[in-house]
């Protein structure tokens, strides 16, 4: 089924700060814009507490998010960027269009592309060092409160939403042992001053079921091999992300999609690209200069008017 109202110069699927970036930018270049948002405008930034590093003396993504809303209500009002609640699943590149199909089979058509689309959240089946059973599903570290902890608490992965929640909380007291894998060392050691945290490395963790007292066990093989067990009812999940790539996009060893693999009508920004530029800043950035390099490679059917 194709859509003709959404015939445009640009399609963008995201609205995070990624996305956004890109409309603002493709709005200013008088580019015909349609965004396609699954769920909120301002995506990631709507569950940030404590923002340090983005320029404009923001102290919270929700804060930045509510702007990124006027921002885009302000362009939706004078008709310059249009907004699809839906989700989308493929894109594709043609010599002369790019095609973005929905989940209800709709396929819009436009110029070019821009998918910024983030990253999901990793659960232990993910991870090559931790077994658990089925229905072990904990919360995630960066939903939770420091009120809601109760007793030990273990956190799975050491991925970089923990410093940020950390500093969201800085006054609280309350004491996290953090389950550290290999690939996560770098990033715990960005926080081991911290005196709130207690540093596990380990090689490998197996979480089974428990069926008198606390419900989980936690066996962790440390780097010297040695075995020891732990007994919890209150587990995190800060295992990290994984990237939400469209069926049609290229993608490399780790599942992200490079901008440069991508069909020449196809741009990739933010989290999506890569695992090392996973910031607001660049998101932003690379929103924006996805869409000028569209239009500046002078591609047929982006910006041409009769
Ligand atoms: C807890 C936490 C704390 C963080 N703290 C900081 C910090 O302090 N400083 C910092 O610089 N960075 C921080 N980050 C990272 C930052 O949030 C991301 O780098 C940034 O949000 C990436 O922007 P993005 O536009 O690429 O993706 P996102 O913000 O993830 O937005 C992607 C958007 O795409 C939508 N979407 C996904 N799939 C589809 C689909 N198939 N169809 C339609 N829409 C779709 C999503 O609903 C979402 O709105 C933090 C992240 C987390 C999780």
């Amino acid at each position: 089924m194709t859509n003709p109202e959404s015939d445009t110069d640009v399609l963008i699927v995201g609205a995070g700060p990624g996305g956004t970036a890109a409309a603002l930018m493709a709005a200013s270049l008088q580019l015909r814009t349609v965004l396609v948002e699954a769920a909120h405008i301002g995506g990631k930034l709507c569950t940030i507490d404590a923002v340090e590093n983005v320029a404009g003396n923001w102290s919270s993504g929700t804060q930045l998010a509510a702007a990124l809303v006027a921002d885009l209500e302000w362009l939706r009002g004078q008709r310059r960027c249009s907004l699809i609640q839906a989700r989308a699943v493929a894109v594709s590149g043609f010599d002369d269009r790019v095609e973005v199909t929905l989940t209800d089979g709709t396929v819009l058509t436009a110029g070019a592309a821009v998918v910024a689309t983030g990253v999901g959240s990793l659960s232990v089946v993910d991870t090559e060092w931790a077994t658990a059973p089925d229905d072990f599903d904990p919360p995630f570290l960066w939903t939770t409160s420091p009120e809601d902890l109760r007793g030990r608490t273990y956190v799975l992965g050491a991925d970089r939403p923990l410093g940020t929640w950390l500093r969201s909380h800085a006054a609280k007291q309350f004491h996290l042992h953090v389950i550290v894998p290999p690939g996560d060392a770098y990033k715990a050691a960005e926080v081991a001053d911290d005196d709130r945290l207690h540093i596990l490395p380990v090689e490998q963790v197996d979480i089974t079921r428990s069926a008198h007292g606390d419900p989980w066990r936690i066996e962790v093989t440390g780097k010297d091999h040695q075995r020891v067990t732990y007994a919890t009812r209150n587990v995190l999940n800060n295992l990290g992300s994984k990237p939400e790539a469209l069926n049609g996009l290229q993608i490399d060893r780790a599942g992200y999609c490079p901008t440069e693999r991508q069909h020449k009508r196809i741009r990739v920004a933010g989290d999506l690209r890569s695992a090392r530029f996973q910031r607001i800043a660049t998101a932003q950035g690379s929103g924006a200069e996805a869409v000028l390099s569209l239009f500046y490679d002078n591609l047929e059917h982006i910006g041409q008017r009769e």
